[in-house]
């Protein structure tokens, strides 16, 4: 791994240690040339995913995107970090069977699946985000939602 400071390209693992969980791990890495210290992190992969917008176009999955929309839900609610990261692997594990044969993951497909992990977590967070993604700008839509939220009628 190369130094992120200095560029050099000989860094040496000080100490690895897995996430309580055991989906990832992390390394304590030392350059011996300019004496930095970083982190880096493993984290299974099944497969490089790519996002098809709704206009059709396609970029990289990001994972950090999909953490950080669910840590805004979430602020200030009583949830554990621990339990936001392996909700956010869970939804990633499963984006990487999406489909057949490697196919692209359509972006509102992602929205639902924030939404339906935010469901189980916590229904504050769960209604925030509801609220923005889907753009409840009307009164009825919204209304229509919580209804459809307690287990009623259909959106
Ligand atoms: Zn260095």
């Amino acid at each position: 791994m190369k130094c992120p400071y200095c560029g050099h390209h000989d860094t040496q693992v000080k100490d690895s240690r897995p996430s309580e969980d055991g989906t990832t791990i992390k390394r304590r890495r030392h350059c011996s040339h300019c004496d930095a210290r970083f982190t880096t992190l493993e984290r299974v992969q099944l497969r490089e995913l790519v996002v098809v917008k709704r206009d059709g176009t396609r970029k990289p999955f990001d994972r950090d995107k999909i953490m950080r929309s669910m840590l805004m839900a979430t602020r200030k609610r009583p949830i554990q970090a621990d339990a936001l990261e392996q909700a956010v692997n869970r939804i990633v594990r499963e984006l990487e069977h999406y489909g057949t044969d490697g196919a692209d993951v359509p972006s509102p497909h992602i929205g639902e699946m924030v939404m339906d992990a935010l469901r189980t977590l916590d229904q504050v967070a769960y209604i925030r985000y509801a609220s923005v993604y889907r753009d409840f700008t009307e009164k009825g839509d919204f209304e229509a939602f919580v209804k459809h939220m307690d287990g009623g009628e259909e959106r």
